[in-house]
């Protein structure tokens, strides 16, 4: 094992998006293909606004994507499998649990005069702000020329409320970024930043580089939302004496309206479903909405553009509204009827690429976690923008749905419905299962597509007396012809009570042998039966629409639709 080492470093605030899981793959990815380690810390230092509700919900999405860590919190699959651990003994992996080490490094800092206690209020640091903008200066925090060491230390040990700042170097800092190059950050963009706040805790940036350090980490990949952050970093190794990781900021994600992808993006789609709803009638939206969200926190989430509600009371409130949500967590993907590989592939294209070409001179797009762990580097990382196209990952998870084997995809779609919709796969008899799955195979493109309310598998999943008839289907397949589609219907129903078995095949071949005998065409027969028994004029192939809902319940949706457009039924 080389001493590579790379880590994902998540703050448990809420569920994994898209955004962290790319981060998360391409550390994993970088140390398999350099034979080092993939580690995972929990920076929980923000203890207001960290659950462990959080921790566990990141933990199962990285595992259910495959991205398995070598070190950090341990963990057992959904299939069985350990993860984590402390082999080198650099835990623990919760920065809550690490604050003696923040402390000494602090400790040094402060001995080497190199971070010092600063007083300022929160209002007199506005005041120092507001003057900077008067003067149309940036406002950056430095030491003051006449700082005093003993008297703030007397304030200090007098109890006064500080917080502690590191001296950033005067001249600037130049970072190293494997992706980006050289990244030079002036005098003024760079100022005394704070390592230790007024709670005593430390900040982001001290226990960042504290872990990093202890850890052994080499490579640190991350979104180019932290690049600013990284002068501040090197500066504070350096001042520790400690070693500069490699760098990589990757390329921040936009959607494909072009605005940048962010995890508020489900806030700002439901913020606009809410306010349509508003402007059509008000008090009926409000009367709608009230059993997902109180009155109050509505109106503090509409009236602020950076608030944010739950997940659950999203969801809840896009389906009073009866809409969808951009999905942005990997759980919304998860949710959705995506294949964990799927996503994985269609991640590492936000912003890597593989750099070779298909047989017939495409660039090579489709690929598994064991190719990128194989080819994953750092030079084909891009320097610009990555496109989410929501397009291209459902066509990539259509193609891979059909490639599964039936049997692949039975399993798949079984333990999608047991997660997202168990009351559904309790509809669906079990000895037909299967048959309904390969029946869904070539027309889903989601594992949630069979079974949803307008897909290709609701008819089998509702009571008969509950299939809605089209209208136009019914004119044009039942009422027309002579004999009429319904009296066809009427008399292959006699068939349909005593065929044997009652199976795809022989149903096939049933609708066939009366066809012909009538002199008719196939659709002649098929198209009355498909209607009458799923309402519509399109479903799967005839014999596995009948097999899937069983002689019992054709038998039932024939009289049913007889009886509704007044042909009767015959009795025997
Ligand atoms: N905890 C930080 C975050 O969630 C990541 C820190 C880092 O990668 O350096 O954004």
């Amino acid at each position: 094992m080389s001493d590579v080492v790379t880590r994902f470093a998540p703050s448990p605030t809420g569920h994994l998006h898209v955004g962290g899981a790319r981060t998360a793959l391409f550390n994993w990815a970088l140390a398999r293909q350099l034979g080092g380690r993939f580690l995972l810390r929990i920076e929980d230092t923000d203890q207001a606004r960290s659950s462990a509700d959080a921790v566990t919900g990141i933990l199962a999405d990285l595992a259910w994507l495959g991205i398995d860590w070598d070190e950090g919190p341990s963990f057992t699959t959904e299939d069985g499998r350990r993860l984590g651990g402390d082999p080198r003994d650099v835990g623990p992996f919760f920065q809550s649990e690490r604050r003696d080490l923040y402390d000494a490094a602090l400790a040094r800092l402060i001995e080497a005069d190199l971070a010092y206690p600063a007083f300022e209020s929160g209002e007199e640091l506005d005041a120092l702000r507001k003057q900077a903008r008067e003067e149309k200066r940036n406002f950056r925090y430095r030491r003051p020329a006449d700082f005093d060491r003993e008297a703030a230390r007397a304030r200090v040990e007098a109890g006064e409320p500080h917080v502690v700042r590191f001296r950033m170097p005067e001249a600037g800092v130049e970072v190293e970024d494997a992706i980006l190059g050289p990244v030079a950050f002036g005098e003024d963009q760079v100022d005394d930043f704070v390592v230790r706040k007024r709670d005593g805790f430390p900040t982001y940036h001290l226990a960042v580089v504290v872990d990093d350090e202890a850890m052994g980490v080499t490579h640190v990949l991350r979104g180019q939302e932290h690049l600013n952050n990284t002068p501040r970093h090197k500066a504070l190794q350096q001042a520790l004496g400690f070693r500069v990781p490699i760098y990589a900021h990757l390329p921040v994600i936009f959607n494909a309206d072009g605005s940048k992808m962010s995890k508020r993006d489900k806030d700002k789609a439901a913020r606009v479903a809410v306010k349509e709803a508003m402007a059509v009638d008000e008090a009926a939206a409000r009367a709608q909405l009230a059993p997902a969200v109180d009155a109050a926190t509505l109106e503090r989430w509409l009236g602020d553009k950076k608030s944010q509600l739950a997940s659950e009371t999203l969801a809840a409130l896009a389906s009073k509204l009866g809409g969808e949500l951009p999905g942005i967590d990997v759980e919304d993907f998860r949710r959705g009827g995506y294949l964990p590989g799927v996503l994985v592939n269609f991640l590492a294209l936000l912003g890597w690429s593989p750099g070779e070409k298909e047989a017939d001179g495409r660039d090579l797009e489709r690929f598994d976690a064991a190719y990128l762990a194989a080819h994953f580097d750092l030079p084909r990382i891009g320097k610009g923008n990555a496109r989410f196209d929501r397009a291209k990952l459902l066509a990539f998870n259509q193609e891979s749905l059909a490639e599964l084997s039936p049997r692949s995809f039975q399993e798949e779609h079984a333990s999608w419905l047991a997660r997202y919709a168990p009351e559904l796969a309790k509809q669906l008899p079990e000895d037909r299962s299967a048959l309904f799955a390969s029946a869904m195979q070539p027309r889903s493109r989601t594992l949630a597509e069979p079974t949803a309310a307008d897909g290709p598998g609701a008819f089998a999943l509702v009571e008969d007396h509950e299939i809605d008839l089209d209208e136009k289907a019914v004119a044009k397949f039942l009422r027309k012809g002579e004999p009429s589609g319904a009296a066809l219907l009427a008399e292959f129903r006699d068939t349909l009570a005593t065929l044997e078995p009652f199976a795809p095949e022989a149903l096939e071949a049933a609708a066939g042998a009366f066809a012909e005998a009538r002199g008719i065409g196939m659709g002649k027969i098929a198209q009355p039966l498909r209607v009458a028994v799923t309402g519509k004029a399109a479903s799967p192939a005839l014999g596995d629409t009948l097999a899937i809902l069983g002689r019992d319940a054709v038998l039932a949706r024939i009289d049913r639709c007889l009886a509704e457009i007044g042909t009767a039924a015959p009795t025997g």
